[in-house]
């Protein structure tokens, strides 16, 4: 019997779902289901990971852990061996804690989740995991157990290509899209999401596992691209025919959204505890800042030198800092880290600065930073420094930028080479704002209530109080006042148990699964350059860089 029923929607926020839920004239209201949630239940803004960035807040998310202890910081790793700088992909395995699919499993709850990113490959869960983040050809070897990739296969219109990510299509939309991509865009979106619904909706009939938990990820994906449509604050008076048409496309998304939603929880019957929870929220942005552009004038970076060959220009342009590291001292190696490493010679006569000059030299380049002012609004481009151990202290922080920025109007920068500094795009693109949304209904919840900003490392706690299961001491998050009422809290109380060092002594020893013999000559084993390029495509895409 399902106790918990998780639904998370990348990236929603309030600004959207607040419009969706309540009468407007002409589209009546676009989310009843929702709307009847937020009646019956309780809601809250969810603030996300210190950078609101989707891997790092998913598994903050499914562990009740801050980045700096769980360890995943990016979707990309650099590595800095001083005369040149490696960039690997996150995946599962860099997780140093335990998720809250082998916490529910320590106290023996039956577990299902679907398309949470950082699941690939699979860890040693008996349970029903099926990987998001994950080209189609890997979703098979990275399901787990092995016969639910048969199992998901047979449900009537399943299409692998459709409910992963299509790397091949999406890393072609890189540019400023057209009117004509823009509707492409949210029209490829709805079977894929289509898709998740009904493994979803196949998985809690057959198998009601105790911690059923989909992510759906559309929300994100519109939002980056459509924002101009969506924001109530952008929307015009008299809006062009094509605005209008993308706007009803973006709707009838969030129609379907609220229909998956009314099933889903209707499947999980009125004893199941429902949580709705975004990783990050979203807002707009209008401004590019080419920080590595930046930190080249004022003599931070020194700039590969291009050689006209192809490969130089590829690299260029890439979503990588491509940089000249014998003289490079301090650079963004990601639009996604909004970051800023600064490199310290291990030794005389390498790379960096010396040791001993670490604190002068970074107060130096925070001081250039704050003195960055947007030439479109007058104000300072950066309106936040976070220093690597306030934001992200553990014993993963050194895997985290020294520096990470929070841009005025909390864009991603660009890392590439070109001028000016900083320019102004036509229209705002979508981009991630750090008050995500939490919404809880079910027995013993609060009843209509908007209550102030809760942690994204509170919902894993409180999916272990409503599993009957002990919260680990060790957690960042909690089971928050307000979420349950009193009487209930006092009929059942939230219990607390060992620190999750202690489940990751337990399993150690446990190999982690590697997945089975693929069946289909399309599908291959370890993801090749191609494949990583098309990653680092869909990082351009979904609008980390200027295109
Ligand atoms: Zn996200």
């Amino acid at each position: 019997m399902v106790q918990t029923l998780f639904i998370g929607l990348d990236g929603a926020t309030f600004t959207i779902l607040d419009e969706l839920t309540r009468d407007r004239p002409g589209d009546g209201v676009v989310m009843p289901v929702l709307k009847s949630i937020l009646e019956r239940g309780f809601a809250a803004p969810l603030r996300s990971t210190n950078h609101p960035l989707t891997p790092p807040a998913w598994v903050s998310l499914m562990t009740g852990r801050s980045p700096g202890h769980h360890g995943v910081h990016d979707f990309v790793r650099f590595e800095d061996k001083g005369d040149d700088v490696y960039f690997t992909l996150y995946d599962a395995r860099d997780i140093r804690v335990p998720t809250v699919w082998a916490l529910a499993e320590r106290g023996e709850r039956s577990v299902t989740g679907l398309n949470f990113p950082m699941m690939a490959p699979p860890p040693d869960i008996k349970g029903n995991l099926v990987p998001g983040f994950v080209s189609w050809k890997h979703l098979r070897r990275n399901t787990v157990p092995t016969s639910l990739y048969e199992r998901i296969k047979a449900i009537e219109g399943f299409d692998p290509k459709e409910l992963a990510w299509d790397f091949e299509r999406e890393g072609q939309i890189g540019e400023p899209m057209s009117q004509s991509e823009l509707e492409d865009w949210v029209t490829h979106h709805l079977p894929r999401e289509d898709q998740w619904f009904r493994i979803a909706e196949t998985l809690l009939r057959e198998d009601n596992s105790d911690l059923f938990a989909v992510m759906l990820d559309g929300t994100d994906k519109i939002q980056h691209q459509c924002w101009h449509v969506m924001d109530p604050a952008l929307w015009p008076e008299h809006p062009s025919e094509d605005d209008r048409r993308l706007r009803d496309l973006v709707l009838t998304y969030f129609r379907r959204l609220d229909g998956y939603i009314e099933r889903l929880v209707a499947l999980a019957g009125p004893d199941a505890h429902v949580f709705i929870a975004s990783d990050h929220g979203f807002t707009g942005s209008a401004d590019v800042l080419r920080i590595n552009r930046f930190l080249g004038e004022t003599g931070y970076l020194t700039w590969h030198e291009d050689d006209g060959s192809d490969a130089s220009k590829r690299r260029a342009d890439a979503n990588f800092a491509y940089l000249d590291w014998s003289r490079t001292l301090a650079y963004c190696p990601t639009p996604s880290s909004n970051g800023i490493c600064i490199r310290v010679a291990d030794g005389p006569g390498k790379p960096g600065i010396p040791p001993e000059d670490y604190g002068a030299f970074r107060a130096r380049l925070m001081a250039d930073l704050r003195g960055l002012i947007n030439p479109a609004t007058g104000r300072p481009a950066i309106r936040d420094i976070l220093l690597r151990e306030d934001a992200f202290p553990g014993a993963a922080m050194d895997q985290a930028p020294d520096l990470t920025l929070v841009l005025d109007d909390h864009g991603f920068v660009s890392v590439r080479n070109r001028a000016p500094v900083m320019v102004r795009r036509p229209l705002p693109l979508g981009t991630h704002h750090p008050d995500g949304v939490f919404f809880a209904a079910g027995p013993g919840v609060t009843r209509g209530l908007r209550g102030g900003r809760l942690s994204i490392m509170d919902v894993t706690p409180m999916m272990l109080y409503t599993l009957g299961l002990p919260v680990p001491i060790d957690f960042e998050g909690r089971v928050p006042a307000g979420v349950f009422r009193d009487d209930w809290l006092a009929e059942h109380p939230v219990r607390l148990g060992p620190a999750t060092g202690a489940v990751m002594a337990e399993a150690d020893g446990s190999a982690p699964v590697t997945g089975a013999a693929s069946g289909d000559g399309d599908e291959d084993g370890e993801m090749d350059e191609a494949e990583r390029d098309h990653i680092l495509d869909q990082l351009r895409a979904l609008g980390y860089l200027e295109g």
